[in-house]
């Protein structure tokens, strides 16, 4: 069996204490490997070997760094396949959506990034008061923390802008997908100018990821993942003065007006509602029709999500894998049987579905569709985080907007509809960080991501990635 280990000042190795953790395949239950089951003193070696490497990478010419991440990318794409299959083994994810959107992304990640540096421009001030100018400067050793779902995708979108901005790392993924975070450590040790960079500390939230968050000596903590971790993290982080950036949880909305494109807008809400099993924190998993198209949307909508192909990760034709694992499928199924109780009716799933071995134990969840449900319901407003759509009927523009806004989180919505002055007029009235029209998780690396209300704190993308890594220091020359 595959034994992972820590990266430390470019070497890999156990945990200090020696300890181990298992990694499952969520989709048939098997060892996939072990990881170190890390803690305080292995957290302390990584920062320590980071600020060392950090020393000689922060005065580093801007094209070196460019280059470097350039060369990650390209390392990555020669070993896509690969990357894909531990990703989709890890999470139980399908493999075309490993192989077409989390792998080419993160190597998106890279690219992107090494372009903004290359482009990046300082600033200058003059008529004033003398001649000022500000550069930016590198933070120092930053803590990155991040989930499951998507792991390398957001481990690199955290990875990219640091080291551009010439800072080092120690990252702590999700010890339920330590693969691809390791297989990037393998990539960045072979190209890397510089041993200790990247450090990677595997293990659990409380012992690697709290011990990083309070550690002195780790100048930002950049924080992906649930809305209560984060706020524990926030809490740790404060009385420091670090800086922090949290990427929270969401409830999103998906509104359809009457007006809409039918088949688009059928299609756009299917994939909003079940893209990598519902378990992406943009998922649209409130789905708001107008009460003029109800009846024929909703038949449309069920039809494509009972014709969805549930099963075995590993098969080019799947469109629903496994949850990540045994215990978060329990708490989605909770969370249905809550829906029932409350007199919600499920219109499709509900239930695990009836698979062969070696699938027939795994993490699965047939995708469901619920109507009936009182909006203020607890179904309705927590982040359930699984393939779970509720559907609820609006009657107007205003009753539409206060159903969108309606829950404690803010961090994204799309609206259907052909009327061009109402699909601007209600987007730039929805409390959350990224409303998309038409459309939905169309990216473009340079935008402003993150949400409001509990859904984060800061933004990430672009010049928001760029700012956010660095410092920007001000010159003022009397002249
Ligand atoms: P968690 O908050 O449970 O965990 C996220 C990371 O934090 C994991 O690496 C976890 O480690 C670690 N962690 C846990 N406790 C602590 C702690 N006390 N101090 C520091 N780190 C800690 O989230 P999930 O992994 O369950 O991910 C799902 C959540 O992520 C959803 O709420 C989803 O909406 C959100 N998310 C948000 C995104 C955004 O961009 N806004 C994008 C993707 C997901 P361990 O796994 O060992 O517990």
């Amino acid at each position: 069996m595959l034994k992972l280990s820590n990266l430390i000042g470019g070497e890999f190795t156990p945990a200090l204490g020696g300890e181990v953790l298992e990694n499952i395949n969520p989709a048939n239950q098997e060892v996939i490997s072990t990881i170190p089951r890390s803690n305080g003193p292995d957290v302390d070696r990584a920062v320590d070997a980071a600020g060392a490497a950090f020393k000689l990478w922060r005065v580093t010419d801007v094209r070196e760094r460019a280059d470097f991440l350039e060369a990650i990318g390209d390392e990555i794409n020669i070993r896509l396949d690969e990357f894909a299959e531990a990703e989709s083994r890890d999470t139980g994810k399908p493999i075309s959506l490993a192989s077409t959107l989390d792998i080419p992304r993160a190597i998106s990640n890279f690219r992107f990034f090494a372009g903004a540096i290359r482009q990046e421009k300082g600033e200058a001030f003059h008529g004033q008061a003398g001649l000022n100018y500000t550069i930016r400067k590198p933070l120092g050793v930053v803590g990155l923390i991040t989930p499951w779902n998507l792991p390398l995708y957001l481990m690199t979108w955290k990875v990219a802008p640091a080291l551009a901005m010439g800072n080092a790392i120690v990252a702590k993924p999700s010890e339920m997908t330590p693969t691809t975070a390791t297989l990037l450590g393998e990539v960045i040790n072979k190209l890397s100018p510089t041993p200790g960079l990247y450090n990677l500390i595997h293990g659990l939230g409380n012992e690697v990821g709290e011990p990083l968050v309070n550690h002195d000596g780790i100048a930002a903590i950049s924080f992906t993942g649930g809305t209560k971790t984060g706020g524990r993290v926030a809490a740790c982080a404060a009385p420091k003065f670090k800086k922090l950036s949290l990427e929270l949880g969401g409830k999103n909305p998906t509104v359809v007006f009457g007006d809409a494109d039918f088949e688009t807008a059928v299609d756009g809400a299917v994939r909003a509602g079940f893209a990598n099993q519902g378990q992406v924190c943009l998922c649209g998993s409130r789905l708001l029709i107008d009460e003029s198209i109800w009846d024929n949307f909703v038949d449309a909508f069920v039809a494509k999500v009972k014709a969805m192909k549930v099963g075995d990760p590993g098969d080019w034709e799947t469109q629903v894998g496994a949850l990540i694992s045994l215990e978060h499928r329990d708490k989605v199924s909770r969370f249905v049987e809550k829906a029932r109780a409350l007199g919600g009716t499920v219109l499709v799933g509900g239930k695990s579905p009836r698979l062969e071995a070696p699938h027939k134990d795994g993490a699965f969840y047939e995708p469901t569709v619920i109507v009936g449900l009182d909006h203020g319901c607890e179904v309705v407003q927590q982040e359930i985080f699984g393939p779970v759509v509720t559907l609820h009927p609006f009657k107007g523009e205003a009753e539409a907007l206060a159903l969108a806004n309606d829950v404690q989180y803010g961090l994204s919505a799309s609206i259907w509809t052909r009327d061009l002055a109402r699909a601007h007029r209600f987007a730039q009235s929805l409390e959350a960080g990224m409303v998309w029209i038409n459309t939905w998780l169309m990216r473009d690396l340079r935008t402003p991501f993150g949400g409001v209300k509990e859904s984060g704190m800061g933004r990430e993308g672009g010049a928001y990635s760029l700012s956010f890594y660095s410092e920007p220091q001000n010159i003022c020359v009397n002249v």
